[in-house]
């Protein structure tokens, strides 16, 4: 799918920007398989499904924060918060070798990337012409309500980026997501409205989930009944979910205390 003459987006999960023919952005999921003879790869992070890039291309980026992203270990540290051997947990693991080719520390200086932290710390958009590959700082409405909790291991600091996100569309072209549809940049900009309309209602339903007290997976196995997704309560998307929790119940809690069923927070 053709954006402008330059940028060309293969959707997916993650949608693969590339431009000019040569520069990729998060190649991985379904189009690890594309060939795309890329001059230079870039992944916005360092999540198992937008990395299968960094596997070929001449050159290649990551932002150097989710530099830990080239081992397993650190992958899994940085998705699911811990590793262990292999377990139905580690469902996610879609890279398992370790990216042992040189990841270069510098950018083309065709290529502006955009700090935009919260997904995860490195977490990075990149400006090619006039559009921006936005990575995972927001998502489609459909993957935020199959989640539920949209993965930020900073929530607040993802709100700030989203408030970049728009500041950043004024003088740009086009926006583009990595899990979601790909829309002109009217959709997208009411697309990122959606998000951060959504990130307000997250937190009124996890103060509301901690009214009583609750512990961080309670208050996501609450939150997702509350929301009609009980019947996704898997035990990878409650440990997933909760990291987002976490961000959000540290801040938001009058107060923090142990029980028997662990870290209680009270609203
Ligand atoms: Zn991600």
């Amino acid at each position: 799918m053709k954006l402008d003459k330059n940028v060309e987006v293969h959707p997916g999960s993650p949608n693969t920007l590339v431009y000019e023919g040569r520069i990729v952005i998060d190649q991985g999921g379904k189009n690890s398989s594309l060939n795309l003879e890329a001059e230079v790869q870039l992944a916005t992070h360092g999540h198992m499904d937008h990395i299968a890039g960094l596997l070929g291309g001449k050159i290649k980026f990551l932002p150097p924060e989710d530099m830990w992203a080239l081992s397993l270990l650190g992958r899994r540290a940085m998705t699911y918060g811990f590793s262990s051997r292999s377990s139905s947990v580690f469902s996610y693991d879609l890279v398992k070798e370790p990216i042992t080719d040189s990841i270069s520390t510098s950018l083309p200086s065709e290529i502006q990337p955009v700090k935009l932290p919260g997904h995860t710390p490195g977490h990075t958009g990149y400006i090619v012409g006039d559009t921006l590959y936005a990575g995972d700082a927001f998502f489609g409405s459909k993957v935020l309500e199959g989640f539920v909790f949209p993965f930020y291991v900073d929530f607040w600091s993802a709100m700030e980026s989203l408030n970049l996100v728009k500041e950043l569309l004024r003088s740009l072209d086009n926006v583009v997501i990595s899990h979601g549809p790909v829309y002109e940049k009217k959709k997208m900009e009411e697309l990122l409205e959606f998000n951060v309309r959504y990130g307000e209602k997250l937190v009124g339903w996890v103060k509301e989930a901690i009214s009583q007290g609750g512990t961080a997976e309670e208050v996501v196995v609450r939150v997702m009944e509350r929301t009609g997704r009980g019947n996704e309560l898997k035990p990878v998307n409650i440990i997933l979910n909760s990291v987002t929790a976490k961000s959000i119940l540290s801040q938001i809690a009058r107060e923090i205390r142990v029980e028997s069923r662990g870290v209680v927070y009270l609203g």
